[in-house]
């Protein structure tokens, strides 16, 4: 009797878990909708397949930012991937769906493959390019900053995010060309704090680069108060440059 009192707890206890389960991700795994096993909100056969498609493509200067009015700010960009199907419908469900748990995880896993292809990263604070807090508000949470704290998890780095602040709360930049995305960032950033920037290195943290003026202004925000060098790091940047209109936010 007791046994089966026993059993029937657990399967309550069970069913609970499952429909906590189901209403965090009520579709299973984002890609294949198969049931996880986890907490994690990929499986992990739809992150290898993912992963399989990292390009880690490094953005200099010149014909990489040739939408930017010199100077650059930054000393070059990586881009984890190029941007296509199976990248936007993650950068889409980070962006727009609530994808918090989606956005730390995929920065943390995208950190440990970066340590494979690149030499590591020492004495460097990742700084995540912030929201204007009233877009912020509406959205719930700054992708780009949980993006950072999983960076953070895999690189072993400090995040600081009381450096910057956006005072400019420009309108989406979707339907911009590339002089409009420019002046639409700049002079968007100023400094929340002064000091301990001098001579410091920075992963500044997008989910995506389009132009690269977003990433600029804020560098540049950064520079004028000391900081040495800066990284742009992103999930993604199209593959055909940044004269595609309407599929970044
Ligand atoms: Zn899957």
């Amino acid at each position: 009797m007791k046994q089966s009192i026993f059993h029937q707890n657990l399967q309550w206890l069970n069913c609970g878990l499952n429909a906590l389960f189901d209403f965090v991700y009520p579709g299973g795994c984002l890609f294949c909708g198969s049931r996880l096993s986890g907490w994690n909100p990929l499986c992990a056969s739809c992150w290898k397949n993912l992963a399989g498609g990292m390009t880690f493509r490094v953005c200099l200067g010149g014909e990489d930012f040739h939408y930017i009015n010199p100077p650059l700010y930054f000393d070059f960009a990586v881009a984890c991937w190029n941007y296509q199907p199976g990248i936007e419908t993650l950068i889409h469900r980070i962006k727009y769906q609530g994808g918090r748990r989606l956005a730390r995880y995929v920065g943390r896993l995208a950190g440990t493959a970066m340590t494979s292809v690149m030499s590591p990263l020492s004495d460097t604070v990742i700084v995540a390019v912030p929201l204007h807090p009233v877009r912020e508000r509406e959205r719930g949470y700054n992708q780009s900053r949980l993006l950072a704290q999983g960076l953070s998890e895999s690189l072993s780095l400090p995040v600081e995010s009381n450096w910057l602040i956006r005072h400019k709360n420009t309108q989406t930049q979707t339907r911009l060309d590339a002089g409009e995305r420019q002046y639409n960032v700049e002079n968007g950033f100023s400094l929340k704090k002064k000091t301990g920037l001098p001579g410091r290195r920075v992963l500044l943290v997008d989910d995506v680069i389009t132009t690269g003026a977003t990433l600029n202004s804020c560098a540049r925000t950064l520079k004028e108060a000391g900081v040495k060098n800066i990284m742009g790091f992103s999930l993604a940047r199209p593959q055909t440059g940044p004269g595609q209109k309407g599929i970044f936010a």
